[in-house]
């Protein structure tokens, strides 16, 4: 069932999801060569509390940080450790956080020191892809209009769309009814209508779309091993099209 959102309740996502930038932006400066992954991950769960938040990962479904921190050819939900990054290593951030009963979530990839230019073209394409499947967010589209776009836009480059993963409606639950995939048949799907907020979080290979879950049961990596980015907003739709509530000051 798709929940939709009164005004006041995107209000207090809005909240949700400008602590939730907040937090990435300062992550994004953190990220170097030689910072570890736990590193970055107690930074986030420590300005959680300085902001009053809770950080809704940790303990989901048992996964043991507050920020997914997948490197180079791993796809999402990397566990933070004492790895280190490295310059030239890619690293997706995926962080969100409770205010107040109500979610927030969204990922960046950042290149860490000085990155091949082919690398940062897949980082590039994979922010405007998602960029392309929110522009789809207003009412009168349907749901799978917003992957098509993604796709469409992705495939163009020669990448691919990771498929075992997808968006989500998202409010009082971090994972709520619809799912959203980053591909699919244009003009397919619900409507989307005013009060909806989705998280939209294209996962792109710069090979084949094919994942494997590591034996820790939590790390996707691309089964070719290729390097694979991801981008995630919080968008609610609005009569007048999207609002992104998760974008960076
Ligand atoms: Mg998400």
């Amino acid at each position: 069932m798709v929940h939709r959102k009164s005004p006041r309740e995107i209000e207090n996502m809005r909240k949700a999801g400008r602590v939730v930038s907040k937090i990435l932006d300062e992550l994004g400066d953190i990220v170097r060569p030689g910072v570890s992954t736990l590193e970055l991950d107690q930074h986030a769960e420590r300005r959680c509390r300085d902001f009053g938040v809770i950080p809704a990962f940790k303990g989901y479904n048992g996964f043991p940080g507050s920020l997914c921190v997948s490197v180079n050819e791993e796809v999402v939900h990397g566990i933070p450790s004492r790895r280190t990054l490295k310059e030239g290593d890619i690293v997706g951030l995926d962080f969100g956080v409770i205010y107040d009963g109500w979610y927030g979530d969204a990922a960046r990839t950042f290149a860490v020191g000085k990155v091949a230019d082919e690398v940062s073209q897949l980082l590039r394409v994979t922010q405007e892809g998602l960029l392309r499947g929110i522009a789809q967010c207003r009412p009168g589209n349907r749901l799978f209009d917003i992957g098509h776009a993604v796709q469409n836009y992705i495939e163009g480059f020669g990448y691919s769309v990771v498929r075992e993963f997808v968006g989500h409606g998202i409010g009082r639950a971090l994972h709520e009814d619809p799912q959203v995939p980053n591909y699919g048949p244009k003009g397919k799907g619900i409507p989307l209508k005013e009060g909806m907020v989705l998280a939209i979080e294209p996962m792109v290979n710069a090979g084949k779309a094919d994942v494997r879950v590591l034996s820790d049961g939590w790390t996707a990596v691309t089964a070719d091993r290729s390097l694979s980015a991801h981008f995630e907003h919080t968008v609610a739709i609005t009569a007048d099209g999207p609002e992104v509530l998760t974008l960076s000051e």
